[in-house]
This record gives C-alpha cells, sequence and structure tokens, in this order.
C-alpha cells in the first residue's frame, strides 16, 4: 500500500503542531500522581461555584477556577459505602454488588482504581472518617495504605456511626503524601463533613443553617490538605479531583438525611476536576455524568486504559465542554433492606429524570430542577424511554418478581419520619417514648424489621422477657436467616435456663454468621461448663473469622482452667490484639485473664502491668483487683494490696453489700485480719441486717 507523501517541511511542522496541541491537551498525563478528595453529603447546590450564594466554599471556588467543573454530576447511590464503591470500581452497584453500607462488603473480585493504580507502580494510600469505610468493607482493596483506626471514645453519632474529624485524616494522607516524595501516587482523602450530626467547629458556627457550617469547615480542611500538596511539591503536577459520595435531603421532599428518596438533593454531587499545570482551567463541563465515570477518567487521564467498567472516560468531554448523552443510573435499596419496602432505581439525562417507583416519578429538570411536578402521568414517551433503559441497567427482573408489591416509600414518609424520631429518643435514654414510638411503627409496618430489633433490645435491657422474645421472633419469622434475632434469641432463652431453644437459635445464627454464631455456642457450652465443647465452638467461630474476641477469650479460658497457662496467655494476647483493632465493645477479662496467667508462670511484674491495664479499662473489675491484692499481698506491698481490693467498693459507685463482703472476706483468705475486720465493720455500719458482715 502507498503511504500519502509528506513533504519533510510538511511533517515536521505537523509534528509540532501535534505536540503543541498535546500540551494544551486534557493529558494523558503518566506521571502526575493521583489525588481524589470525597467530601461526604457534601450536595452540589450548596457550594458557591455551583451557584450558592451564602456558600463559603473558598477553597473549592478556587480549585474549579483552576480546574474543570462538571455542572451535573451524579452518585450512583444515596448511600456512603455504595456509593464509595462505583466511586473505586467505575461499576454502578448491581455489577458491584454493595447496595448498602450494612450487610454488604466489596468483592475483592473487583478491580478497584488502587489496584489499578497500583499495578502500574503508584504508591497507594487512604484515609478515610467513617466507620462505614473501614478496611473490613473491603473498599480499601489495592490500598498499601488504608488509615481508618478509630480511637476508643471516639465522638458515636446518634446513629451509632462512628466517625472522627476530618483533619485527622487530612493528616494521614499528607503524612503519605509528603513520605512518597517525587514519586507517583494515588491518594484518597475521605471527609465525613457534613454529614450529620450538623456540629461544625466554633469558627464555622454563624451560618444560619448548621450544614452550611459544615461544608464551610469541609472546605477548610480541603484547603489545609492542598496547602501540604503544595509544601510537598506535589499539588501543580498533581490530577485532583474533588467530589461527594451522595447528597442530603434537607426536608426538600421530607426527609431530612439520605438514603431513602432518590430525588435530585439526595444524589448530585460537585465534581471538580484539576489538570496538571492548571490545563483547561475555568472549564465548565455540561451535560450528565455519574462517578463511575470519574473513575474511568481518572484511568484515561493516567494514560491507563479503563477497561471493564461501565462508567466511560470524560476527556473528551473535558475537550467539547459537553458529556456524551447517556442517561446516569442511580439506585437505593434503602428502603427495602430496612423497611421491607420498594426499592428506588432511577435514570437522569439532561432533560428529564425518571425514579422507577410502584407510583414512578417523572421531572423536567429544565423547568423544574426543584423537582416539585410529576410529569409521569402525561410525558409518556419519555417514561417509556427511561423505564426500558432501566430495566436493561438494573436487570430488575428478581427484585420485580414478589408477590406482594412492597409500599412506595413517598407513601411511608410519615412512619419513616415516627421511626427515626423514635430511634433519637432512645439515644437520649427516654426509652418509653422510644418504646411508645416504635410500637406505632410496626402496627403501621410489621415488615420494618430494624424497629422490632430496636423494640426487641430495649425491652431485654429493661427485662420485660415475653415482650423480647415476641419481638424478635417476629424478626425471624419474616427473615429466617437473620443472625442478629437469632443471637438476641438464644441469649434471652439462655437466661430462661432454656438450653434446647437457645441451642437451635445459635446453630441458626452460625448457618449465616459463622463467626457471631459459634462464638455464641461457644460462650453458652462455657457457662454450662462444658470446656472441651466450648473450646472446639471457638476454634469453629475463629476459622471463620479469626478477629472474634470473645471466641478468643473462651479459647483462652479453657486453656486456664485446664492448666496450660502458656497457651491460654498466647490466646489472651491474640485477643488483646484483635480488640485493639476493632471498635466493639470492650470485652473484660483479657488483661486479667493474662495476668492470672503470667503469675502461674512467675512472671510478676508483667502480671502487675496487665491487672493494671484491666483496672484502667474496667475500675470495678473484680478479678483484677483481687488478683492484684493477692500479687501485692505476695510480694509484702500490704498498704498496695489494701488499696487495690478497696477499689472494688470505692470504684464501683452502685457498690453494695456484695462488694463490702468480697473485700472483707478476700483480706481475709490473704491473712490481713485487722483490713478484713475494718471492712466488715464499714459494711455492718451500711447494711446491719446482712449476716455476712458480723
Ligand atoms: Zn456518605
Amino acid at each position: 500500500m502507498r503511504r500519502p507523501r509528506v513533504p519533510r517541511t510538511g511533517l515536521a511542522l505537523w509534528i509540532l503542531l501535534a505536540s503543541f496541541a498535546c500540551t494544551r491537551a486534557a493529558g494523558p498525563f503518566e506521571d502526575a500522581p493521583v489525588v481524589l478528595v470525597s467530601i461526604d453529603t457534601l450536595r452540589s447546590d450548596r457550594v458557591g461555584c455551583y451557584g450558592y450564594a451564602k456558600a463559603k466554599t473558598p477553597v473549592l471556588d478556587a480549585l474549579a477556577r483552576e480546574g474543570v467543573l462538571f455542572e451535573d454530576a451524579f452518585s450512583h447511590c444515596p448511600l456512603t459505602l455504595p456509593a464509595h464503591a462505583s466511586l473505586f470500581t467505575g461499576l454502578l452497584p448491581p455489577a458491584h454488588g454493595v447496595r448498602d453500607d450494612l450487610g454488604f462488603t466489596l468483592d475483592a473480585k473487583h478491580r478497584t482504581l488502587a489496584r489499578r493504580f497500583s499495578e502500574k507502580g503508584y504508591a497507594t494510600g487512604g484515609a478515610v472518617s467513617t466507620h462505614v469505610l473501614r478496611r473490613a468493607s473491603g473498599i480499601a482493596e489495592g490500598f498499601a495504605l488504608w488509615d481508618d483506626s478509630f480511637e476508643t471514645g471516639a465522638a458515636v453519632e446518634a446513629t451509632g456511626e462512628r466517625q472522627r474529624d476530618g483533619a485527622v485524616a487530612a493528616e494521614a494522607v499528607a503524612r503519605f503524601v509528603e513520605a512518597e516524595g517525587g514519586r507517583r501516587f494515588f491518594a484518597f482523602l475521605h471527609l465525613y463533613e457534613p454529614h450529620t450530626p450538623y456540629a461544625p467547629p466554633e469558627a464555622h458556627r454563624r451560618h444560619a443553617d448548621p450544614y452550611d457550617g459544615e461544608v464551610a469547615y469541609a472546605d477548610e480542611l480541603v484547603g489545609r490538605f492542598i496547602a501540604r500538596l503544595r509544601s510537598a511539591g506535589a499539588y501543580d503536577r498533581a490530577l485532583i479531583a474533588v467530589t461527594s459520595d451522595h447528597g442530603e435531603g434537607l426536608m426538600d421532599h421530607g426527609e431530612q438525611e439520605h438514603g431513602f428518596f432518590l430525588y435530585r438533593e439526595a444524589v448530585q454531587v460537585p465534581l471538580i476536576l484539576r489538570l496538571p499545570g492548571g490545563r483547561k482551567a475555568g472549564t465548565r463541563v455540561a451535560g450528565v455524568a455519574g462517578h463511575a465515570d470519574l473513575a474511568a477518567t481518572l484511568l484515561d487521564l493516567a494514560g491507563i486504559a479503563p477497561d471493564g467498567m461501565d462508567g466511560v472516560s470524560l476527556r473528551g468531554a473535558i475537550e467539547s465542554g459537553r458529556t456524551l448523552a447517556r442517561p446516569v443510573y442511580a439506585e437505593t435499596f434503602y428502603p427495602r433492606h430496612h423497611f421491607g419496602w420498594s426499592e428506588l432505581v432511577s435514570a437522569t439525562e439532561e432533560r428529564y429524570r425518571f425514579i422507577r417507583a410502584p407510583r414512578s416519578e417523572l421531572y423536567d429538570r429544565v423547568r423544574d430542577p426543584r423537582e416539585q411536578r410529576d410529569l409521569a402521568a402525561t410525558r409518556r414517551e419519555a417514561v417509556a424511554a427511561l423505564d426500558g433503559w432501566l430495566e436493561q441497567k438494573a436487570q430488575l427482573a428478581a427484585a420485580r418478581d414478589a408477590s406482594v408489591a412492597p409500599p412506595d416509600p413517598k407513601d411511608k414518609l410519615a412512619v419513616y419520619a415516627m421511626y427515626r424520631h423514635a430511634i433519637e429518643r432512645r439515644h437520649e435514654g427516654r426509652l418509653d417514648e422510644a418504646l411508645a414510638g416504635l410500637r406505632a411503627v410496626v402496627a403501621d409496618s410489621p415488615g420494618l424489621l430494624d424497629a422490632w430489633q430496636a423494640l426487641g433490645t430495649i425491652y431485654a435491657r429493661q427485662g420485660r422477657e415475653r415482650e423480647a422474645l415476641a419481638s424478635f421472633d417476629a424478626i425471624v419469622r419474616q427473615d429466617p436467616t437473620n443472625a442478629e434475632a437469632h443471637i438476641a434469641l438464644a441469649r434471652l432463652h439462655t437466661l430462661a435456663g432454656r438450653r434446647n431453644r437457645a441451642d437451635r437459635h445459635a446453630q441458626l445464627a452460625s448457618e449465616t454468621e459463622p463467626g457471631r454464631g459459634f462464638e455464641t455456642l461457644a460462650q453458652m457450652r462455657l457457662e454450662q461448663d462444658r470446656p472441651a465443647e466450648a473450646a472446639a465452638y471457638a476454634r469453629q467461630s475463629l476459622a471463620a473469622d479469626p478477629e472474634r474476641v470473645m471466641s478468643r477469650f473462651v479459647l483462652a479460658t479453657t486453656e486456664r482452667r485446664a492448666g496450660r497457662y502458656e497457651a491460654a496467655a498466647s490466646q489472651y494476647r491474640r485477643g488483646i490484639e484483635s480488640a485493639s483493632r476493632q471498635q466493639g465493645p470492650v470485652v473484660p477479662g483479657l488483661h486479667a485473664g493474662l495476668a492470672g496467667c503470667l503469675v502461674r508462670l512467675g512472671q510478676d511484674a508483667e502480671a502487675e502491668a496487665e491487672f493494671r491495664q484491666e483496672i484502667a479499662l474496667d475500675p470495678r473489675s473484680r478479678e483484677a483487683r483481687i488478683g492484684l491484692g493477692r500479687l501485692f499481698r505476695s510480694q509484702r506491698r500490704d498498704a498496695e494490696a489494701r488499696d487495690a481490693l478497696a477499689g472494688i467498693v470505692t470504684a464501683n459507685p452502685r457498690a453494695g453489700a456484695d462488694e463490702y463482703v468480697v473485700v472483707a472476706r478476700t483480706l481475709a483468705r490473704l491473712g490481713d485480719v485487722e483490713a478484713s475486720r475494718d471492712w466488715a465493720r464499714r459494711g455492718h455500719a451500711l447494711y446491719p441486717g446482712d449476716a455476712r458482715l458480723r
């Protein structure tokens, strides 16, 4: 084949022009570090560069002036974990399979951005500000560094969700960037502001709407982080993307937070890209785009093929100023998973937003951007087109097979509000009000398993066994695989001495959650003084989940009781390590148990330290105080022995006659007759009727 002849001078000119064009074009930037910032719960219409006059977002606004702003960017799910799963995989939720924050993990088979970047030699590091994005969620796949430590005692918000100040995560990512120096890296920063509770620091409390104050604080944190990028010499050569995982209802359609509905305030998010060297500065891109597209774009801009993704690269859109005309998918299964109501799915295109529900809705984005007038009944063609597109996209057939049509979430808004209200009363400790609200909720919606769970938990705490059993039974009748309810039932039946029924529920729990189910059986067997079976169940639990602290404790205890102190000490230590990696409630007795073994092994100094550690975690621990008292007495440190034992009474605000008896008897057993008599006298003065204190 003959090639067209190009004169030499012409060729040189052509190459020159091409290279000139390249320097101005949107990449690829093979040498650029890549930085992705996710500001949780930030709806785009509360940011200055998106037109909000009351905003105080100077950092994001400056970034938009230096970069590329996408005017119509959307999340694929108004929930944190599914949204980040799409952001990292470039896949829509039906493809990556993470449909809720709870009960789902991202499968390691999916090739995340971090995995793809690290395969190309990038260093990878991320830090997050909510427990929902902890490493165990699978979201950290591919990251060499993932900072998700939540100190014990950190603020636990009303939903029981653990979070930390975004400054901590920003510091962690900044240090990662500084340590990488000139290397290529992929850094991810997640900030939990402006998620509820809206409690910004002092400097941002003057906003009429506290949500805006939280947004302002998030903006400040991004600014501090960018300053660190600058001082590390990484800012100008980096490819920086800032977005949010989803928006916030703010009562536009009756929802305060997010997850329940798919109206635009819940899914429309900011998306700003700053290209290396500030290329394409000030570009605003029209047309809709989604998080999956952002994932593909980051790879494409870095010169890596974004294969196997649902998203498509927006590199062309950066050049043309307009995205390709394809709808953006979004879903929420939150109403279905938590309440037994219908899931929602939506398709967003430039003109219309279609929300598929038992009563579907269609909104004209141009004439009615606040989505106040539903046009589904009149614009039949638009509905049919977008409904057909969703049908293919979401593979919804299975979900639609339900013989009884589930209620439409918008018809259940009042019940949902009542439920949220009851849960808030519960967190405030106003249990009777919470119970009244929850009973009204399940009377309306018996399929609301979360409400039954809350009811059962409160009843159990109040010792109302019959009502507690009825609540958890209501759950397993509707969801026979609900491990949490089976475990609660196992505990209640154990307390009432019904061993067979307790066993059956724990076995059922172990079928879906072997780590927790077998752990419950192990605890039950230990209490029944059947150590061999207890140990066997503990091992089964640990085989399924090596981080089960209570199973480790059971195993350690059985070893210790058999006199195998080395083996027991090793199990206690592993339990302590697991506990330090988790945020569950403190499992009492790990340090005291270890200390008891160390005493037997003749390691007194180490034992003393472990006893003290136990007392620091649980000042009322009898086991630790008695063990420490005995150790001190054996070392002739009598005054310290008395102090340690006195704490059984003095460190316990609810101490009664029993505590005085324990102190007096322990001192007597240790041969400190004088101190024993003193404690008996003191107890007798308070409880003159108690024969044990005479
Ligand atoms: Zn979120």
